[in-house]
């Protein structure tokens, strides 16, 4: 039997990155760029005027004061998106508005505000500095600066920077097609529940929710009965996807039989059983490359081994570099017991409190316990060492609710 170490290298290890799809710049988001961008022109393109204003030279204002304004002739009006005709000359100012480009000979715009205009001209009432109130061409980003590198995850800004570089599309990993089997005789689809008394196949829900989450796009097959035929048409409709993930039926009772399908279908059985509390029968194969999870049916344990491999494995092919999730350290608020020899991953609750974080379980631990996830925002994990924990130890706890980053009230404001 594997360590979960063992397990998680050996996994990962055998992990490829997935092609990269050329994907306008909005589908992009939250995905992983595969190329650097260069910029191809300077942002801003032009010296433009970061106020509503006058554009001179600000050595004709050296003498200008409250007292005695400089006049200034006025050459020409410039609105947004317009172009200068005309040269600034020795006391002559350009109306202009922001974001205009600054026209040749000035250095300078005067905030309107702090003009007075009449026949004679525009007055200006203290002496304005070298390029005050201008914006200069590549302040932003210049030409040739490499500005998001390959392997940066697309947020809203980098969207911005890519239509701001005319980019329209770009190169992203893509998105991995996996398909989701579930196999058991006691399995219904959400609908026909209520009806026979059957067992809902929510395993295909939480599992595909989990895809999604990480960026997959789940194809969902559906239950295979707990025959060798029946399983061996669903994993062969599966090959055509990225990653084949399959619940049930890894155990050693007499139906289970998703490993020796596995093998009949050319996929390597590389790992089955490790030693890891929800999840032991987990069973991990590949063909050609292609990665195929058996995971364990209980409700809890496909979850709980998901998280734990596949989410990492998705992330990993599609070009993410941190592909852990956060793990801090709490405060465990009782007393835990386990079995030596196996890794534990507790369903828990963990909360702030002064400094640090406190960490309880969310209640009755079996596999078949749905609702310990539910109740969940986090994943305890205690090694393979350990046999007793008391209260009052500090613990390792995975951040598993995304939701956890936010809060009720802007933080900044509580002083
Ligand atoms: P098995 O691994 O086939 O022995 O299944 C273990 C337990 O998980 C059984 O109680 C099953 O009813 C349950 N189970 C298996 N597959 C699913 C599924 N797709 N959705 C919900 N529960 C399941
Ligand atoms: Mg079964």
């Amino acid at each position: 039997m594997m360590t979960v170490k063992e397990a998680l290298n050996h996994i990962l290890d055998s992990i490829v990155l997935l092609g990269l799809e050329k994907t306008d710049i909005l589908s992009a988001l939250g995905r992983v760029i595969g190329e650097d961008i260069h910029v191809p022109r300077d942002i801003p393109p032009k010296d433009n005027s970061a106020m509503d204003g006058y554009a001179l030279r600000s050595e004709d204002t050296a003498d200008a004061g409250a007292e005695s304004p400089a006049i200034f002739n006025i050459i020409e009006d410039i609105p947004a998106g317009y172009v200068p005709q005309k040269t600034v000359g020795p006391g002559e100012a350009a109306r202009i508005m922001t974001g205009a480009p600054i026209p040749e000979g000035a250095d300078a715009v005067v905030k309107v505000e702090e003009t007075k205009c009449d026949d004679a001209g525009v007055r200006i009432y203290a002496a304005a500095r070298h390029g005050q109130n201008v914006r200069y061409a590549g302040e932003d980003v210049k030409t040739g600066d490499l500005v998001i590198r390959a392997g940066t995850i697309l947020r809203p800004a980098e969207i911005g920077m890519l239509a701001a570089l005319g980019r329209s599309f770009v190169k992203v990993y893509r998105r991995p097609l996996v398909a989701l089997i579930s196999t058991g005789d006691e399995l219904v689809d959400i609908d026909d529940a209520a009806s026979t008394g059957k067992i809902v196949n929510s395993n295909s829900y939480s599992l595909a929710a989990q895809v999604m989450e990480c960026g997959g796009i789940p194809l969902q097959l559906g239950i295979a009965k707990d025959t060798k035929e029946a399983l061996t048409e669903k994993f062969r409709a599966a090959l055509r996807a990225d990653i084949i993930v399959s619940s049930a039926g890894v155990s050693v009772g007499d139906y289970d039989f998703v490993k020796d399908v596995m093998e009949d279908i050319g996929v390597g059985v590389e790992l089955w059983q490790v030693a890891q509390r929800p999840g032991k029968p987990m069973t991990f194969g590949s063909r050609e490359g292609k990665p195929v999870f058996g995971l364990p049916g209980n409700p809890v344990s496909s979850m709980l081994t998901f998280e734990q491999y596949v989410r990492p494995a998705i992330l990993k092919m599609t070009g993410h570099e941190n592909i852990f999730r956060r793990t801090i350290r709490a405060t465990l608020t009782h007393d835990i017991q386990k079995k030596k020899g196996i890794r534990y991953f507790f369903r828990s609750r963990v909360r702030s409190q002064g400094d640090g974080f406190v960490v309880e379980t969310t209640g009755e631990q079996g596999s078949g316990i749905l609702n310990s996830m539910v109740l969940a925002n986090g994943i305890m994990v205690i090694p393979e060492d350990v046999a007793f924990v008391k209260a009052g130890s500090d613990v390792m706890v995975q951040l598993i609710d995304n939701s956890q980053n936010f809060t009720k009230e802007p933080e900044y404001l509580s002083d």
